[in-house]
Parts: structure tokens; C-alpha cells; sequence
């Protein structure tokens, strides 16, 4: 057999996993400043949750997932976004009959069928968080805040650009498909076959279709933001005054459609110009009718995603290096005798919180050393049957190549 990953699938070994430690630690501080709190969901549901949530005419759901019949007969996929499991344990669980407000995050696997290539896995990661409850523009506002101070404490602000837009809602954006089936119809000879079956299903996503006679003749229909109904229309001023009193920057992208059937009005995406042609690093909106679509009480609720991989790779870009694992201190020895003394050192050091290594087999001094130095010890303890027999162990500072002896008692209670 062949010991190798299905296409599209990855593993992230140890050295990177410390990257994207450091950015999940920077994720969890910061949702906590913002009162979310972690929910942990199965990586699989029932289709219909997403068939129902994401829209039976969107990509995902089209041809994207990873469905099968389990061996009760019923469907089962394994998720491919993280917001339908998020609202389905919402509901499920009477969240809402519990406090006014949930905010929730969540971190895993994911699972779409796409074509892979650089940035893009069939099994990836995501990092999102939903705040359900509100349909005050101030939460939108909250959330999109949250998104950006965590990139930020990342260090890649002043790589990303983040977009805004309103796709309005039941009451507007009726008329506007209106507007633009009438705008695509006399020129549907333009459009790509998807495009022409999407005017008939779901037109607003020829404004998101890549196809360039599609992207074309979309430059010159009507936005949806020129056609908001008043409510919606002060909904997203709203936000964009608040955005603006916590000082994020953001420029407003009437283009945004976002794949997914469930967003009402306010809609985002946090983009890098340095990633070629998968540049969302983040995206997210409003979905004010997802959890009575899912059975649950009239819900509105606001929520992102962030894809862990390209975000990952767009830190390495930007700050490289230094996520190797260091040990403080390693401990070489010679000799039976002296072995036993290592283990019981290296025991000590790591109950008094030092991160220490010791040799294993009966190795010469110089490839202990050389084991020593690979590591990023800054010091080793040599442990030698003579000293021993003294009661002392050798101290080497690494970096200055400099020796001394110490009290193997002593010798776990140094400052390192
Ligand atoms: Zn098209
Ligand atoms: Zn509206």
C-alpha cells in the first residue's frame, strides 16, 4: 500500500501546528474580550440542515458536498460550513429560551469537493463565530469589530482590506431580483449556461460568477445597495457609523453576493491582494432567517468565518520563521551510571516548569551535543560518571561554548 492523504487533504505537522496555535490563542483571547464562548459541534449532520440553510441552487449544496447514506438509509454530510451545525445545536437545544443573547464560536474541520490548489483544501479548517439573538445593527457592527482586532492582534492588518455591502431582505430584495432578471434577460446570450439557469433560480449569483462575458455585463447592473427598502437602508448606515466610532477601517464593495442563500442585509469579506486568486481570508453577515428555517423562534443573528489555511499562509508570508519548538535545557551523559542521574534531572527540571530533553541511547558526547544545539537549548547539563561520583554535574552554556560545574542537587533549581 501507498501511505498517503486523499486528494485535497493535508496534514499539518508539528512545526507549522505551533503557527496556527498562535493564531487560534489570539482567536480565543479575543472572541473572550467579546463575551463568545466555545461550542463544539459534530463534523457531520443531516444533509437537509444544509440543504436547507445553504440553498439547494448554491455551489456547496449543488456539488460540493461530501454526502452519504448511512446505514440506517438516512443522508449524511459531512459539513461544509460551520454556521448550519452552530444554529442547528441553537435550536436543538433551546438556546434561546436560555439567555437573550448566545454568542458562540467554533474551530474544525470542514469539508468541500472543490478542485484543489494553493490555499484551498477539500478538508480545511475554519475559525467563525455567530452572535444570535440582536437584530440591532450595533451587533453586526460588534462582530465585524471582533473580526478585525483578532487579524489585527495577528500581525496582518495592514495586509487585508475589509468590504462591506447589505444584499437587503425579504421586503427589498424581491423587487431588485426583479430588476435584475429584467437588466440580464434581453442579454442573456452573454452569460455562461450556469448563469442563464441561475436567471431563472437565483440571479443574484451571476454577480458572482468569475466567467469574464458574466462578469462583464454584470459591471452595468443595478447594486442592491442603490435599491435598500428605508429599513434596510438605515440598518447599514448604522452599522457603518459604528464601524467607524471604533475606528475600523473599511471601504463599502456593492459586488459582495457571498455563495450562500441565508445572508440578509449586512454582508463582508476581509481580502489580501497577496494570495493570488484565493484572496478571502475571512467573510461573513447577517442571516435573520436561518433559525426559524431550521425550526427554531424568529432569530436574527450575524456571524464570519475565517479559512485557517490561507490565513496561516499569509502570516508565513508576512512574518517568517520562528514557530520551531525550543527546549531550555537538554542533558547529555556518559556512562551507565550516569544515565539514571539524567532521567531523574530532566524529571526534575520539567516539575520545576523547564522544558528539558535528554539523550536516549548510549550516544558519543559530540552527537549529544550536536542534539543539544539542533534543539535550542541554551544550556545542556553533562553528566559524567567522574562528577558524578562527586556529586557535580557540568553546566555548557550553548551559545558561548563555556563550561562550569554545578551541585547535581542544586542543578534543577538554577535559573535558565
Ligand atoms: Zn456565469
Ligand atoms: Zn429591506
Amino acid at each position: 500500500m501507498e501511505a498517503r492523504t486523499p486528494r485535497g487533504f493535508h496534514d499539518v505537522l508539528p512545526d507549522e501546528v505551533r503557527r496556527w496555535q498562535f493564531i487560534e490563542d489570539n482567536a480565543r483571547r479575543i472572541f473572550d474580550l467579546y463575551g463568545f464562548s466555545e461550542i463544539r459541534i459534530p463534523v457531520l449532520e443531516f444533509t437537509e440542515i444544509f440543504a436547507r440553510s445553504l440553498g439547494t441552487t448554491t455551489d456547496i449544496v449543488e456539488k460540493e458536498m461530501y454526502t452519504f447514506t448511512d446505514r440506517d438509509g438516512s443522508s449524511i454530510t459531512l459539513r461544509p460550513e460551520g454556521t448550519a451545525g452552530v444554529v442547528r445545536a441553537f435550536v436543538e437545544n433551546s438556546m434561546h429560551a436560555k439567555a437573550p443573547v448566545s454568542k458562540l464560536w467554533y474551530g474544525g474541520m470542514m469539508f468541500r469537493h472543490e478542485r484543489p490548489q494553493k490555499g484551498r483544501y477539500r478538508g480545511f479548517y475554519q475559525i467563525g463565530a455567530e452572535l444570535l439573538g440582536p437584530e440591532d445593527p450595533a451587533s453586526d457592527a460588534e462582530l465585524i469589530t471582533m473580526v478585525w482586532k483578532f487579524l489585527e492582534s495577528t500581525g496582518l492588518s495592514e495586509r487585508l482590506t475589509l468590504e462591506i455591502s447589505s444584499l437587503g431582505d425579504n421586503n427589498c430584495r424581491p423587487q431588485y431580483k426583479e430588476k435584475l432578471v429584467a437588466y440580464f434577460e434581453p442579454q442573456s446570450e452573454k452569460l455562461c449556461p450556469d448563469c442563464r439557469r441561475r436567471l431563472g433560480t437565483n440571479p443574484l449569483r451571476i454577480l458572482d460568477c468569475k466567467e469574464d462575458g458574466c462578469k462583464k455585463t454584470a459591471a452595468g447592473a443595478p447594486k442592491m445597495i442603490d435599491n435598500l427598502c428605508p429599513d434596510c437602508s438605515a440598518h447599514f448606515e448604522a452599522v457603518e457609523n459604528y464601524l467607524e466610532n471604533a475606528g475600523v477601517p473599511y471601504t463599502i464593495n456593492p459586488k459582495i453576493v457571498r455563495g450562500l442563500d441565508y445572508y440578509t442585509r449586512t454582508v463582508f469579506e476581509v481580502t489580501t491582494n497577496e494570495l493570488g486568486s484565493q484572496n478571502a481570508i475571512a467573510a461573513g453577515g447577517r442571516y435573520d432567517g436561518l433559525v426559524e428555517e431550521l425550526g427554531g423562534p424568529k432569530t436574527p443573528a450575524v456571524g464570519f468565518a475565517t479559512g485557517m489555511e490561507r490565513l496561516v499562509l499569509l502570516h508565513e508570508k508576512a512574518h517568517p520563521g520562528g514557530f520551531q519548538k525550543e527546549v531550555a535545557v537538554f542533558v547529555a551523559h556518559l556512562g551507565e551510571g550516569a544515565r539514571t542521574a539524567a532521567f531523574k534531572l530532566t524529571s526534575a527540571l520539567r516539575d520545576r516548569g523547564v522544558s528539558a530533553e535528554m539523550e536516549y541511547g548510549g550516544k558519543s558526547l559530540k552527537s549529544q551535543l550536536k542534539r543539544a544545539d539542533k534543539s535550542g537549548a541554551r544550556y545542556t547539563f553533562i553528566i559524567g560518571e567522574d562528577e558524578l561520583s562527586r556529586g557535580k554535574v557540568k553546566l555548557r552554556r550553548m551559545e558561548t561554548s563555556t563550561e562550569e560545574e554545578v551541585d547535581i542537587e542544586l542543578a534543577p533549581s538554577l535559573s535558565f
